[in-house]
């Protein structure tokens, strides 16, 4: 049986990381791991239970009262992230969350609780994790790390069909000003910026099929499993 290891992928906010993730995983066998999702988790608690993140004892209670778990579901063939035993796989991505997710996620505390979390999962290896710091600061070690672009106005576009589906009244520019927020907060915060590591590959989406980028990123595999 081929060797199994940690892959890691990191980029800017609607690259597509996460639909490489899964495809990866599946390929493999491998466990897909959203770490995004792991702080809009967190963000919808604090949001919820109206916690002033701005004050260190606020936010280190309600970390305390936080169980974040992945179950994997069958239909979608996807782990669905569950928060205190809800899923809150869906609810996670409303753009209400999305607006506060880079601010919650530059806190320190916050960033060491999901951080702990994310390095117990990787213990086994076997496991394709997504987000901004894997491959810098998670999984520092991984044997394959990708660091994913695309064109900015692809990636509006991607992100605006994806949420218009669930939300008609979502306008394009919404969605373009979040993803510039977001991709300026996450990569100009004090705690693990968003950057691409030294040894990470640059995988450019922009004309590359869903197939394409699949079979780009297995032969980088196949090359880390040899
Ligand atoms: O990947 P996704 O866009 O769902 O991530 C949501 C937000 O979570 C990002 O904009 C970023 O602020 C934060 N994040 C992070 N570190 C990660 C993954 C996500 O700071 N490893």
């Amino acid at each position: 049986m081929a060797k199994k290891i940690i892959i890691t992928i990191d980029g800017w906010s609607s690259c597509g990381k996460s639909t490489l993730a899964r495809q990866l995983a599946r390929e493999l066998g491998y466990v897909y791991v959203d770490s995004g999702a792991m702080y809009r988790a967190i963000t919808l608690y604090f949001l919820r239970n109206h916690i002033d993140w701005t004050d260190q004892k606020q936010v280190k209670e309600a970390l305390e009262q936080i169980v974040l778990d992945f179950h994997f579901n069958t239909k979608t063939e996807t782990s669905e992230i569950f928060l205190n035993d809800e899923n809150v796989e869906y609810v996670i991505r409303d753009l209400v969350v999305a607006e506060k997710v880079s601010d919650v996620a530059a806190i320190k505390e916050v960033r060491e609780f999901a951080v702990a979390q994310q390095q117990a999962l990787g213990k086994k290896k076997g496991i394709v994790m997504d987000g901004r710091d894997i491959g810098t600061v998670v999984f520092p070690n991984a044997e394959l790390k990708i660091f994913m672009t695309a064109d900015n106005a692809v990636r509006v576009e991607r992100r605006f069909r994806e949420l218009f589906e669930k939300n008609p009244n979502i306008t394009i520019e919404e969605v373009k000003n979040n993803l510039e927020m977001r991709d300026y907060i996450d990569s100009h915060r004090e705690v693990s910026p968003l950057r691409q590591a030294d040894d990470a590959l640059v995988l450019d989406n922009t004309n590359l099929t869903p197939e394409q980028q699949l079979q780009k990123a297995l032969a980088w595999v196949g090359e880390r499993v040899a």
